[in-house]
């Protein structure tokens, strides 16, 4: 299952949230797990493989999660500035605000609430996936020229990529 990348319109969509965890949303999760460890990336939401379902996997080194609706339903005060990428975007990264700390709920695939609180890197990454789910990207939180620089740096890299692949 391949990553979509920008500017495919599917990372624009809003994703629907999902009523029954049956065997496509398992299967699912299964594809998105592959690709997100295949990438050897820290977070991965539905509509990154194409799908607008209310669905992301967290890859953190011994904090790995499936979420099924995931929702943040707060998020503390304080922000913080931390260098962000995002693998519908490879290539660049740049910094981004966001909470210091959230509060997450949703559901494991057994249909199991799941309540978690996060801060650092694992608050920004449910805060990036959740994003994703309201068709927001990474480069949407920057100034204008934080964007244009973060863009130009992207088209470079998919340039490079482009004449790798044609050699
Ligand atoms: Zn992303």
């Amino acid at each position: 299952m391949g990553i979509v990348t920008y500017p495919d319109e599917v990372l624009r969509g809003k994703s629907n949230p999902i009523e029954d965890v049956d065997d496509e949303i398992v299967s699912l999760a299964d594809r998105m797990t592959e690709a997100l460890f295949r990438a050897e990336g820290i977070g991965l939401a539905a509509p990154q493989v194409g799908v607008l379902k209310r669905l992301i996997v967290v890859n953190l080194e011994d904090d790995f999660h499936i979420v099924v609706n995931p929702e943040i339903v707060e998020t503390n005060e304080e922000t913080e500035s931390a260098a962000e990428g995002c693998l519908s975007v490879p290539g660049p990264e740049a910094d981004v605000e966001r909470a210091t700390e959230v509060e997450v709920s949703g559901y494991d695939l057994d249909g199991k609430e799941v309540k978690l609180t996060r801060e650092g890197l694992a608050a920004r990454v449910f805060l990036h996936e959740v994003d994703h789910l309201n068709g927001t990207l990474f480069i949407d939180h920057l100034s204008e020229t934080a964007r244009t620089l973060t863009l130009r740096e992207y088209r470079n890299a998919q340039k490079e990529e482009n004449t790798r692949a044609a050699a």
